[in-house]
């Protein structure tokens, strides 16, 4: 039998493609930890289909963790090359065991991944994962770390812990020497669509400006 190598991560010497950073009509999300002065190694970008969709995906079981993957694309801008990463859509974890307070993703649940995303987003990659924590808050449990770790491990792939009940989220992302802080999260920034309105209601995050100062990006297209 012909069994897939599991790859979630790209070969070595592997680099991020130049890009011009969608600053201007995303709107920054900032969390509670964003004061303490680290410094992710990529800055997260997340597309408002990809919100909805995770919102969705997080919301079908209010009382066992769930959880998939991030696609997406991975980047540096061209003039500060600053690395980003734009999650564009999200995948639910097929294969899986799970209960109220774990999450397992297993061999054939990594399998999946690959070719769902090679087969339905070519020439992207998967930049993270997923999952809830029903009731218990956002922050990075030893298996989480360690699932991260050995699943996940470039210096850029995320990983995003909604907590469904009390509406919050965050994203947690090496620092720039690969250390990973598992309860000191990350904010994001939405990609606005052309209205200019925002869809994130996460409680615990914080706009950058107040919503009716978004700029709706007229004529712009997204980065590719
Ligand atoms: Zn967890």
């Amino acid at each position: 039998m012909d069994i897939p190598r599991v790859r979630l991560a790209p070969p070595e010497a592997d680099s991020p493609s130049p890009s011009r950073m969608p600053r201007t009509r995303a709107r920054l999300w900032h969390s509670p930890f964003d004061s303490d002065g680290k410094r992710a190694a990529v800055s997260v970008f997340l597309t408002q289909p990809a919100f909805v969709r995770i919102c969705a995906l997080a919301g079908r079981d209010m009382d066992n963790e769930v959880g998939g993957v991030l696609i997406g694309l991975w980047r540096a801008d061209k003039t500060s090359g600053e690395q980003y990463i734009v999650a564009e859509a999200a995948l639910p974890a097929r294969h899986t065991r799970q209960g109220s307070a774990f999450l397992t993703f297993t061999q054939d649940t990594l399998v999946a991944f690959q070719q769902e995303q090679e087969e339905r987003y070519p020439g992207k990659r998967i930049v993270g994962w997923f999952h809830t924590h029903p009731r218990m808050g956002v922050f990075l449990s030893d298996y989480d770390l360690w699932l991260h770790t050995h699943f996940f491990p470039e210096p850029w792939q995320v990983a995003l812990v909604i907590e469904p009940h009390g509406q919050t989220g965050g994203f947690f992302v090496r620092s720039g020497d690969g250390r990973l802080d598992n309860h000191a999260y990350f904010g994001f920034r939405e990609i606005l669509g052309r209205s200019g309105r925002s869809l994130v209601y996460w409680k615990n995050l914080e706009p950058e400006f107040p919503p009716e100062a978004a700029q709706p990006m007229e004529g712009e297209t997204h980065d590719e």
